[in-house]
């Protein structure tokens, strides 16, 4: 099983106030996706499972909010503790802030579809609910039959009930890391394809560094990190960058490592990545494992 979070860096141009898509990336990586040999969408229905190619294996893509999300997310605060009088402007909030990653979400399935990639669009904020910004309840199983039968499901960074703060937002990496963690892949034992479970990051560096590389021209590139620790070590003042969303991956990422799942975080934005991870090809990145 392939679990590929594409992030916001990536399909959206994340530092504009506006919405706007990364139209270059999407389409390229939609083919990309297409293109590998890893997903039971190019291959004839007819086929039992247990005639398929080994090569195949399942995939749910995850997708970020970038600026879709960001700017009415931030505007409204939301997440943040409120007063009750506060509640009908944040409710407006909360509703932009769906209604846009939404967008984004229709835009990323046009895509996929027009590369024939049976995609089907699971929004958070309909199924998956938070107490103090982490996951409490998520149903896997609807997600697990979606798989079943042969479609990739695509969840995205959405806004979501929070019994603590009300509302908060829910970033595609901490869904990613629930999915992963939690996904009973008992089910799909019996069949040819692959229960082990691979994740993959694609985001605009080629994974972690010891500074921002996007700040450091002497940042310097990790091949694998095994703790919070490790980053402790380098440059106390300039190692992680609080305000990218580099550390919220690592730590992520770290919780997943802790149950043996190894994760890779690689560059999206260089063309033939997502196609070379999938089909377990080289890449530069960074591995996550204990
Ligand atoms: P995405 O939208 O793809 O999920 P984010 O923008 O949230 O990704 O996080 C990736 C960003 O984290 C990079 O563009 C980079 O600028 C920033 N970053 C901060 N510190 C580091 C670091 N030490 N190593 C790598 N990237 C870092």
């Amino acid at each position: 099983m392939i679990i590929l979070k594409l992030g916001g860096s990536i399909l959206t141009n994340k530092d504009s106030s506006k919405s706007e898509v990364n139209y270059t990336n999407l389409n390229r990586i939609a083919k990309e996706i297409k293109d590998s040999n890893v997903s039971n969408f190019t291959q004839t229905n007819d086929l039992n499972k247990d005639d398929l190619p080994d090569l195949l294996d399942y995939l749910i893509i995850i997708h970020g909010a970038g600026s879709f999300g960001h700017p009415s997310a931030k505007e409204y605060k939301i997440g943040e503790p409120f007063k009750e009088e506060e509640y009908p402007k944040k409710r407006i909030g909360f509703s932009k802030t769906q209604n846009s990653v939404k967008k984004l979400n229709t835009i990323i399935c046009d895509a996929l579809i027009s590369e024939g990639i049976p995609c089907v669009s699971m929004q958070a904020s309909s199924f998956i609910t938070t107490k103090n910004k982490r996951i409490t309840s998520f149903n896997l199983e609807l997600l697990e039959e979606y798989l079943q039968e042969g479609f990739i499901p695509v969840i995205y960074g959405d806004v979501v009930l929070d019994r603590d703060l009300k509302i908060a937002v829910l970033s595609g990496d901490q869904i990613l890391q629930y999915i992963a963690k939690n996904i009973n892949l008992k089910k799909f034992k019996g069949s040819k394809i692959n229960t082990s479970k691979k994740v993959i990051l694609g985001t605009d560096v080629e994974g972690v560094f010891t500074k921002n590389p996007k700040k450091y021209n002497d940042a310097k590139h990790i091949e694998e990190l095994n703790s919070l620790e490790e980053i402790e070590k380098f440059d106390s003042t300039t190692n992680i960058d609080v305000t990218g969303g580099m550390i919220g991956k690592i730590k992520e990422l770290l919780e997943l490592a802790d149950l043996g799942i190894e994760s890779k975080i690689v560059n999206a934005n260089e063309p033939g990545t997502i196609f070379k991870v999938l089909n377990n090809k080289e890449v530069k990145s960074t591995i996550i494992r204990k």
